[in-house]
């Protein structure tokens, strides 16, 4: 049974992405493709999970400009489809989704696309409407559980409606949150894929598919757009509450009406502030723009990040100028609205409070900190750290020691995965550049050249298994190509460990639990060119040397693979390889020459140190037992013993 099973016309208490997921499945969806990417992933592995028993094809593709792909060749060939993917992932697909537009699709297809106000989970807070706006494509933005649902499914009736790819746009609070959600019956009868292809090339729905001719088919696109507003003009998505005649109109978008609602509460000021909740957001309705703009003559946009609302609106407010006279816009150029990170309802409350001349006392900035001293708490605090057990960590401490030991003062491009915390100084500060995935292969390419103007130092880049698929080949090609004297290492831990142990081509599963071909990432780079090493990065001292020995040739580029379970891995989980233990007799601890060696330098979080006796011991609950502190203490302190 899948967790989207739920009873027609019941309220279901369900996350935001279950509750896209339920709206695909009551729009009758059939094709299913992503790549992981919080906060999105959850939205595939829903669906994978129903793929059996609502008859679905769903894959976690290799990256998203090939789910879009995917995706798509089952609109082209009448199936409703859907693609998911998180902000970074729009910019990868967008290549595509540029073609896309112009050529139009046919079985209505929708991309989710899930932006990270504030980069909970993300190196970078980027703002992905930008493209609906940019491709010239129709956008939705639900602003609860209840609208994440139904406008999911509308998005599909939408594009068909267009023939155009619709762009419905969450972000982390309403796709990881939970609400009230109503379901909707499921639509019944079975779906046949075939894909027409002996029309015209103007016969969009016989001929072959593509975006040429440009001037037709540009011009084709441009009228979908002209009609999505026509319809926009009646959303009830578009929703106005407040008094005809406001002292303030709020025009907001997503979960930040939620914000809006809950600031005003808060001020009680709801009978003086008029609030405009638009869910379509691209191309914006102009009529119901001008109808609400004309209703005073003081405008606050609520938006998060970028002023994209905002700046559409000034746009249209100036050509209505005529019509609605002159607006005071008090937003994010004016500084009411932060332009980085996410809202909540005390900022918008502060907003509104400062625009309203209410006397409004938020919190103290020092709140936090005072909340926290007032509390009693037995946590100690911590750095943000590896987990017990991770291979990343005894990776970068051999590659760590090999840097040191060349003496070149060589450096790591890292690349985007949880291996990206080797970047923090408590994971040894390793990683000196991270960008998009796939960019440290490409930046170490680039370095690797720079030895004609003097440049000495070796540089190394790393890479998770499943971001080597996704992003790393074409640059392991350019490096290999250019004879660039990089090393590549691949930090293997068989599964896309950060958002979950969703499967890649490396994997023999597919996302919906089927037995697949692996593609074998070590053939792949001897196929390349790429003189390969392959290491069990618990094996700290044949680490380090297979590392040592990749920088001293500065001839080509290598890749040496570090091939270790996740500890977190369902194979790994709770299985310890060896029990470990520190022998208080042997440990040095602070006294002598290692100064708490293995907690203050390695720093596993499942080594402690114990105040009272000065020594270093394992704390048995957390040690995930992959013996690897054996092998870091000096005084040889540590054993480790393997277990049946
Ligand atoms: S266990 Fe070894 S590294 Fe840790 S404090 Fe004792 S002697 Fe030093
Ligand atoms: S064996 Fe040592 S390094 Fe491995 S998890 Fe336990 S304490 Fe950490």
């Amino acid at each position: 049974m899948s967790n989207l099973d739920m009873t027609p016309g019941q309220r279901h208490t369900v996350m935001g992405n279950q509750a896209i997921c339920r709206g695909a499945l009551e729009a009758g969806v059939r094709v299913v493709a992503g790549y992981p990417g919080t906060p999105s992933s959850e939205i595939i592995e829903n669906l994978a999970r129903a793929a059996d028993e609502y008859g679905l094809y769903v894959e976690w593709s290799v990256n998203e400009k090939v789910s879009l792909e995917v995706a798509a060749a089952g609109s082209l060939a009448g199936m409703r489809s859907l693609c998911a993917m998180k902000q970074n992932g729009v910019n990868v697909a967008s290549d595509f989704l540029l073609h896309l537009a112009g050529s139009g699709v046919r079985a209505g297809m929708v991309l989710v696309h899930c932006d990270d106000p504030g980069a909970l989970s993300s190196v970078n807070e980027g703002e992905s409407r930008h493209f609906a706006r940019m491709l010239e494509l129709p956008q939705l933005e639900p602003g609860d559980f209840q609208e994440a649902k139904d406008m999911t499914k509308w998005a599909f009736e939408l594009s068909e409606e267009l023939g155009q790819v619709v762009m419905l746009r969450s972000v982390t609070r309403l796709s990881h949150a939970s609400g009230g959600v109503v379901a909707g019956p499921l639509p019944q009868g079975e779906a046949k894929a075939r894909f027409e292809h002996h029309g015209t090339l103007l016969d969009t729905n016989r001929g072959p598919v593509s975006s040429a001719p440009v001037s037709v088919k540009h011009a084709r696109q441009q009228e979908k757009l002209a009609r999505a507003v026509e319809l926009f003009e009646q959303s009830p998505f578009n929703t106005y509450q407040g008094p005809e005649e406001p002292e303030l109109l709020v025009i907001t978008s997503s979960i930040c009406q939620l914000y809006v609602k809950e600031a005003l509460a808060m001020l009680d000021a709801a009978g003086r502030v008029g609030v405009l909740k638009l869910g379509t957001t691209w191309p914006l309705p102009p009529k119901l723009i001008q109808k609400n703009l004309q209703r005073c003559g003081r405008i606050m946009v609520v938006e998060e990040v970028i002023p994209f609302l905002e700046e559409n609106l000034k746009i249209l407010a100036a050509e209505m100028a005529a019509e609605v006279g002159p607006k005071e816009f008090l937003a994010k150029r004016e500084g009411y609205i932060p332009s980085t990170g996410e809202l909540n309802p005390d900022l918008v409350a502060e907003a509104l409070a400062r625009a309203l001349d209410i006397q409004y006392q938020p919190r103290p900035a020092e709140y936090a900190a005072l909340a926290q001293a007032a509390a009693p708490s037995t946590d100690s605090p911590r750095e943000l750290a590896f987990c017990p057990g991770c291979p990343h960590r005894a990776s970068f401490w051999s590659l760590k020691n090999a840097l040191a030991l060349d003496g070149r003062d060589g450096f790591i491009c890292g690349d985007i995965g949880c291996y990206a915390m080797g970047a923090r100084p408590s994971n040894y500060g390793i990683l000196k550049t991270l960008h998009a995935m796939g960019s440290g292969t490409g930046l170490a390419s680039g370095f690797g050249q720079l030895g004609r103007f003097g440049m000495d130092q070796p540089v190394m880049a790393v890479s998770g298994d499943s971001t080597f698929y996704h992003a790393v080949i074409p640059a392991l090609i350019n490096a290999v190509h250019q004879r660039s004297p990089m090393s590549l290492v691949v930090l293997d831990n068989s599964g896309t460990a950060m958002t979950g142990f969703q499967p890649h081509p490396g994997t023999q599963n597919n996302a919906m639990g089927q037995p697949v071909p692996p593609v074998d990432l070590e053939a792949v780079c001897r196929t390349l060119g790429a003189e390969v090493t392959v290491c069990d990065p618990f094996d700290l001292e044949a680490t380090r040397e297979a590392a040592l020995k990749m920088l001293a040739d500065q001839s080509k580029a290598k890749v040496l693979i570090l091939r270790q379970l996740c500890a977190l891995s369902p194979e790994r989980k709770g299985k310890k390889l060896y029990d470990v233990q520190v022998d208080p007799d042997k440990c040095l601890g602070g006294q002598c020459g290692c100064n708490r060696f293995c907690t203050r330098a390695f720093g596993c979080p499942g080594l402690t140190w114990e105040r009272e006796t000065g020594r270093a011991s394992i704390d048995e609950v957390i040690c995930a037992g992959c013996g690897v502190c054996a092998s870091v203490c000096p005084a040889g302190a540590i054993t480790k013993t393997e277990r049946g």
